[in-house]
């Protein structure tokens, strides 16, 4: 094999360090890529994959190359896709290298430690998740957003399996981390692995500090050991563990101190609104179910913020409500204000529209990413802050006059700032052009240097051309030859015989003197100076800079704050909400409440709608024809409760409640195939984690719940999931529902009670009137539906003609339906004790006549009567209702061996 040259030397030594990275290696204006990365970058990009050497085919080595000014495009593209890259400078002027450039991997970016603007979603936190696993099986599961350095850590010490893994599902759907961590423990665990998987997560497996002792001294030298205590956080060592392995990762990772992370949010007693992945999910709090994007989400109407910091903390809002009454209060007292004062909201959006993101250029400048344009867009929104205040100091509201303490005018640091960096300042940091005149002596007198001698290179040029008599002359510049003399071709025989020839071109030549030469030494010199000594004064104002970190943290926080409120004034305004109010005692009481997202896409008006509940009213029974907005009036109540609990005015004319501890929301079926459940198996085992986590101080939407099994099933498992609400969970429920036979609990349970959607039918059809009033449904109108969603003629005229045989069933007359399923036609009728009676017919016309249900049939029903669900677990559930099929399906074949 030939050898190596000494770059590809030096190329394989640094990537043995970075083996499981993909290495951006510089090259002059391009970061190239070798052997396998290469190739997997080729792929991942859609880039040419080409030789560096020869042919490919021949054994050439694998390049594939993107320049620098892009590169971070294509790095994100690679981070998404989960790989991790290593980004490798050159670290020296090639010009000043002797022999080969020396080149080092400055950075490592893992998708979970993404900091540049251009790798990150703006409104949207970018977080590493690092998760431990104890001999206990309790879990600790950390969540760090580098880039902003906020840090959420959670203690999971499940009963079972099952409550464990639904613990871990609602955390990571919440936080939707770019990368995770796993200890050693949890990576061998028999489920965790493979729960996750069907999540959709990848992971990477990690070694934990060994002991919980290094663990602490490790987050006490990061926070301090009285933060600690008083976070609580110590006393459970799961969350220390896996706190201390995404901090020690990202140490290894950045390889600077991490001093911008100097908070932890931990999550041991509850003191926020909950709501689990599934009830995230079915209200379409952040994203769409169907296509999972923030348009048409809640968030999507109400985000009307102007900072990146305002958009990503509305989310948080949204997500993680408040339970604190107080807190809440003094949200809508400041949503209040603002919405009442258009002057000042309108002011106070104008300026935060030019805020930049305080809270990533914090973290930058922290890391040692920060470039002069960040450094000036700081400065230019620090010297916002004033009339910020100034606005604040109108408005008279507890939480406005908080924030107004929390935003400092930073007189000094944006004074220095405006003497420093000059406003054309570069993206990037080797190229000069960073401070102002007057900044720095030295600077000045090196730009001097430079300016003169440019003046002298001019004065040269006309010298030159007057001396020689070549007009077309000129003085250029390019890295390899320095300044030089170009002559075209036509002018060669004036050359004078001092010049020396250093190049020849088709049409010119190029020529450099004595003189030349040492003028541009001069001038190289001083430039290379400058840049050095720019560089080095930028990194010393960036270390100036980090000292403000707690306060320039602070007060993003506060801007984002101002901003939410800001947001959710100007939405209220704009779209009519109404200010909560809060009740003494637990009700729920809504005036004309609408669905915050359905009222902005239809493009007819919508049916606001009314709802009173409280302690003698906490279970309603909604029942109505299919469209006729049952769905969308339980959800609109949900997000109504969600919205005012985050601080928001709410859709209705009036609005006054009790704020609850959870809401669960259990709408429609979904299935998990991949995860090896069917759709009654995901409604059974979320329908038990509600009743499992329900208590008197939750909210419940529950839609037609056993939808997903035969109606009789259904309807037993809806009745005994809505007794054992009623009278164990004391929770308020809205459950919607198709079975009317439900309806009739109104009658037995004092505090459940009947609303239903109305109808109207015309000649034409139905109309819907989305009015919900007190009382129940009589009929579902579903082929009337199923017209209006053209069905095909002939098969709701079949339909129609079905529903009227059955009903007559009901109504005791004896028919036979007159067509055949293959061969076989079935007779229906009511029997004198009340019983459906039906009659088998056979392809032989041969009858089978049975009179009531059969004694199998009747026995299974018994069975499930009796069955206590509350006590059963899913898996249970599963198996028992095989079992009882398996005896139907005997049955029905000893019915057909018999006929046989
Ligand atoms: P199904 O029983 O078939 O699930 P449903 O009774 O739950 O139906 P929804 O899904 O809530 O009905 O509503 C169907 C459609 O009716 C909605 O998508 C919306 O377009 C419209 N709708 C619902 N409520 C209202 C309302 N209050 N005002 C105007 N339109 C409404």
């Amino acid at each position: 094999m030939s050898r190596l040259t000494p770059m590809m030397e030096q190329y394989k030594e640094i990537k043995a360090r970075y083996s499981d990275a993909i290495l951006f290696f510089r090259v002059g204006d391009f970061y190239e890529m070798f052997f396998e990365d290469a190739i997997t970058a080729s792929r991942e990009l859609e880039i040419a994959l080409t030789s560096r050497d020869g042919n490919r085919e021949e054994g050439g080595t694998p390049l594939a190359g993107v320049p620098w000014h892009s590169a971070s495009s294509y790095i994100s593209r690679l981070l998404n896709k989960g790989y991790k890259v290593a980004i490798c400078e050159q670290t020296e002027d090639p010009a000043q290298a002797k022999g080969i450039v020396r080149r080092e991997v400055t950075r490592v970016i893992t998708p979970g430690t993404r900091i540049d603007d251009q790798m990150l979603e703006q409104d949207k936190n970018n977080f590493l998740a690092s998760l431990t696993m104890l001999q206990d099986r309790s879990i600790g599961l950390t969540f760090v957003d580098i880039s902003t350095g906020e840090v959420y850590v959670y203690h999971i010490k499940a009963n079972d399996e099952i409550e464990r893994q639904e613990a871990i599902n609602n955390e990571l759907y919440r936080f939707q981390p770019a990368e995770l961590l796993l200890n050693e423990r949890a990576c061998t665990d028999q489920n965790l692995p493979k729960v996750l998987h069907n999540l959709g997560f990848s992971y990477t497996k990690i070694t934990e500090p060994a002991e919980i002792k290094e663990a602490l001294s490790l987050l006490e030298k990061q926070f301090g050991s009285t933060n600690l205590q008083a976070w609580g956080i110590t006393d459970y060592p799961s969350a220390t563990l896996s706190t201390a392995m995404a901090l020690q990762y990202l140490q290894t990772i950045q390889n600077v101190p991490l001093k911008h992370i100097s908070k932890i949010k931990f999550y041991a007693d509850e003191d926020e609104l909950l709501m689990d992945a599934v009830t995230l999910y079915n209200l379409e709090v952040t994203e769409t179910m169907r296509t999972r994007e923030k348009k048409n989400s809640l968030l999507g109407i109400l985000d009307r913020t102007k900072t990146a910091m305002g958009g990503r903390l509305l989310r948080k809002w949204l997500e993680r409500p408040l339970r604190d009454a107080e807190k809440m209060e003094q949200r809508w007292e400041a949503v209040d204000e603002l919405k009442k004062n258009q002057v000042a909201r309108t002011g106070l959006a104008l300026l935060l529209k030019d805020i930049y993101d305080l809270e990533r250029l914090c973290s930058r400048i922290n890391l040692g990413a920060v470039n002069p344009r960040d450094v000036l867009a700081l400065k230019r929104s620090l010297m916002f802050l004033p009339e910020i205040t100034t606005e604040l100091g109108n408005l008279a509201s507890d939480l406005l006059k908080e924030l107004k303490k929390e935003i400092p005018c930073f007189k000094t640091l944006v004074e220095e700032l405006e003497n420093a960096i000059a406003e054309d300042a570069p993206f990037v940091l080797n190229e000069g052009g960073i401070f102002k005149d007057g900044y720095s002596k030295e600077i000045d007198e090196l730009r001097m240097v430079s300016r003169d001698s440019k003046t002298w290179l001019l004065e040269l040029e006309k010298k030159e051309k007057e001396r020689t008599g070549i007009k077309s002359l000129k003085i250029r510049y390019n890295k390899v030859f320095g300044y030089y003399l170009e002559i075209t071709r036509a002018n060669l025989d004036m050359v004078p015989p001092e010049y020396i020839r250093k190049q020849t071109l088709v049409n010119a030549e190029r020529f450099i003197t004595e003189e030349l030469k040492e003028k541009e030494s001069i001038i190289l010199s001083a430039e290379e100076k400058l840049s050095r000594l720019e560089y080095s004064l930028f990194e010393e104002l960036r270390l100036k800079l980090t000292t403000y970190t707690l306060q320039l943290q602070q007060c993003a926080r506060a801007l984002a704050v101002l901003d939410c409120l800001v947001s959710l004034a100007d939405t209220a305004a704009m779209r009519g909400y109404c200010k909560p109010r809060l009740a003494s005692r637990t009700c729920i009481y809504i005036k004309e409440g609408r669905h915050p997202v359905v009222e902005c896409t239809l493009s007819r008006p919508f049916v606001p709608n009314d709802l009173y509940m409280d302690n003698e009213k906490r279970v309603m029974i909604i029942t109505g024809p299919n469209m006729g907005g049952k769905s969308t009036y339980c959800r609109s109540v949900a997000l109504i409760v969600l919205m005012a609990q985050a601080g928001s005015f709410v859709p209705a004319n009036e609005f006054e409640f009790m704020p609850v501890e959870q809401i669960f929301a259990r709408v429609g079926a979904n299935d998990d195939l991949s995860g090896g459940r069917s759709t009654f198996m995901v409604e059974m085992e979320e329908t038990a984690s509600i009743i499992n986590n329900a208590s008197p101080k939750s909210l419940i939407i529950l839609d037609e719940i056993g939808r997903g099994t035969s109606t009789y099933d259904g309807i037993s498992l809806a009745r005994a999931v809505l007794e054992y609400l009623h009278d164990s969970c004391g929770s308020m429920v809205l459950f919607s529902t198709h079975f009317h036979e439900l309806t009739s609990m109104e009658e037995e349970f004092t505090s459940i009670h009947n609303l239903s959607v109305s109808v109207q039918e015309t000649e034409e059809g139905i109309v819907f009137l989305y009015r919900v009033s007190p009382g129940r449904a009589d009929k579902s109108y579903g082929i009337n539906v199923a017209r209006l969603a053209r069905l095909p003629v002939s098969v709701i005229n079949r339909a129609t003609q079905i529903l009227e045989e059955l009903e007559g069933a009901r109504q005791g007359r004896d028919i036979t339906l007159d067509k055949t399923t293959k061969g076989i036609s079935f007779e229906l009728g009511l029997t004198n004790d009340g019983q459906i009676s039906f009659l088998l017919q056979g392809e032989q016309g041969e009858k089978q006549k049975n009179k009531g249900l059969e004694t199998t049939e009747i026995k299974v029903i018994e069975e499930i009567k009796k069955l206590n669900l509350i006590k059963t677990t899913p898996l249970q559930a599963l198996n028992k209702l095989f079992a009882l099929q398996l005896r139907l399906l005997h049955h029905e074949n000893a019915i057909t061996d018999k006929e046989g």
